[in-house]
């Protein structure tokens, strides 16, 4: 059903909210992707579904009645403070959810429900996370940016055996995932050189982001049942843009033997609104094509619907803009452009794997790709490779130069749909900016 082209992706829908219909909107009538919000005179979160520069307010519509022909399970889904609810529900209910808010939306609706009763600017208002996120975990499914890396540390051996056979991830830190807008602390850390004989302990030095594409769980699974590959993107809510921001000398010192932890756990940063499988239906494409030689996937990890379908063409972005570059407004500096659909596990894969030892996922969860990056050296979605561990640096429009990231960067992800034939989808913003360290003692 997720990929299923209907009414709702028709190019020609026009909405009654006119800074919907702009050509380059990330949020035209056939996104409708969901978010929680806090108007600015308010204390209440609600969920809300981003519309041009507004937010359609799913409570409010509930109020004056606009959502009463659908399920009383569901409306009370949409008053909830968060989107777990309406998460658990499943595709089917979302679907059926997505269907009305495009109607109501349509220039042509049958008497146009108060603007001023059910809509909130986006400046007005605070996004906030869409969901209660329990569990979190980050994969590492581009196969060029894991060769990459792997070069920096093993220029004999960068792919380990296990990688064709197996989406690897590391479970990440839930409590400390914040939305676009949030301002990033430089980590204090362990760190070690190869030249000094002890560790210290002081802020990173290295800090680094990693342009990432997050998916949200929906209906979940009980413990002990794994889900097929068959239905595994009936369990998938929609994606957002994650920033896995990363301490690399804090990395480098901690990751061995159980990988990733107080490098990673400080901060990860998403966007706000979550765009659903269905938003996404005009941009599914082939699953990454394996080369000749490696070997197929399992059979519990193989569809021939995967295969066909299971890639999604995302163009995700990451941009860097300095304080000085602010102060003087000048436009953010373009680091990476990358095509999601070079990932070598589909995200269905992803979550197959995840579910295969009778591993519960919750509605809310966030499961998150791992770093896009492809073959060329503008397609890098982290310092860490574009700089080559640091060793190389990369030059800003003001002159300055960075291996990593410097206090006042701010970084932005961006990431959108194009497909001749249909309307624009894009995911707004993910953005944050490193705090000035007050004090540089115990550097
Ligand atoms: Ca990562």
């Amino acid at each position: 059903m997720n990929r299923s082209i209907n009414s709702t992706h028709n190019p020609s829908l026009r909405s009654w909210i006119e800074s919907a219909n702009q050509k380059d909107t990330d949020f035209p009538i056939q996104n409708l992707p969901f978010g929680v919000f806090r108007p600015r005179n308010s204390n209440n979160s609600r969920i809300g579904v981003a519309i041009g520069d507004r937010i359609l307010d799913l409570a409010a519509c509930c109020q004056v009645g606009l959502l009463q022909e659908l399920p009383q399970e569901l409306q009370i889904a949409c008053t909830a403070p968060k989107l777990n609810q309406l998460m658990a529900m499943g595709s089917r209910a979302a679907s059926a959810l997505r269907d009305r808010l495009s109607q109501l939306l349509r220039a042509d609706a049958q008497n146009p429900p108060l603007e001023s009763k059910i809509l909130c600017s986006m400046s007005e208002a605070e996004l906030l996370l869409p969901a209660d996120i329990g569990d979190y975990t980050d994969f590492y499914a581009s196969i060029f940016h894991a060769t990459n890396v792997g070069k920096l540390f093993r220029p004999d051996n960068p792919l380990l055996p296990n990688y064709k056979y197996l989406p690897i991830a590391y479970h990440g830190r839930a409590s400390s995932i914040v939305p676009s807008g949030t301002a990033i602390a430089r980590p204090k850390g362990q760190r070690k050189s190869s030249q000094e004989p002890i560790p210290s302990f002081g802020f990173s030095q290295s800090l680094d982001y990693e342009v990432e594409v997050g998916f949200f769980i929906g209906s979940g699974n009980q413990l002990g049942h794994p889900i097929s590959i068959d239905n595994a993107e009936e369990h998938i809510f929609g994606l957002c843009l994650v920033n896995d921001w990363s301490a690399r000398d804090i990395q480098a010192w901690e990751y061995q033997p159980l990988g990733p932890f107080l490098s990673k756990s400080f901060a990860t940063t998403i966007s706000p609104w979550v765009v659903t499988l269905e938003a996404l239906a005009p941009f599914r494409c082939q699953a990454f094509g394996r080369v000749e030689g490696d070997p197929p996937p399992l059979p519990y990890l193989s569809s021939s619907l995967n295969t066909e379908l299971g890639g999604i063409e995302i163009a995700v972005e990451a941009l860097l803009r300095s304080e000085q570059m602010r102060v003087v407004g000048m436009q953010p500096f373009r680091l990476s452009c990358a095509s999601f659909q070079s990932m070598y596990w589909t995200v269905a894969q992803m979550l197959v794997h995840h579910s295969s030892n009778g591993c519960n996922l919750r509605p809310g969860d966030l499961l998150a790709s791992g770093t896009v990056s492809e073959a060329e050296a503008e397609t890098q979605g982290c310092l860490l490779e574009i700089t080559q561990r640091g060793s190389k640096s990369i030059q800003l429009p003001t002159g300055e130069v960075r291996s990593y990231l410097v206090d006042g960067d701010e970084i932005e992800l961006r990431g959108y749909c194009e497909q001749e034939g249909y309307a624009r989808v894009g995911f707004g913003e993910c953005r944050g900016t490193v705090l000035s360290t007050s004090t540089k003692s115990g550097v």
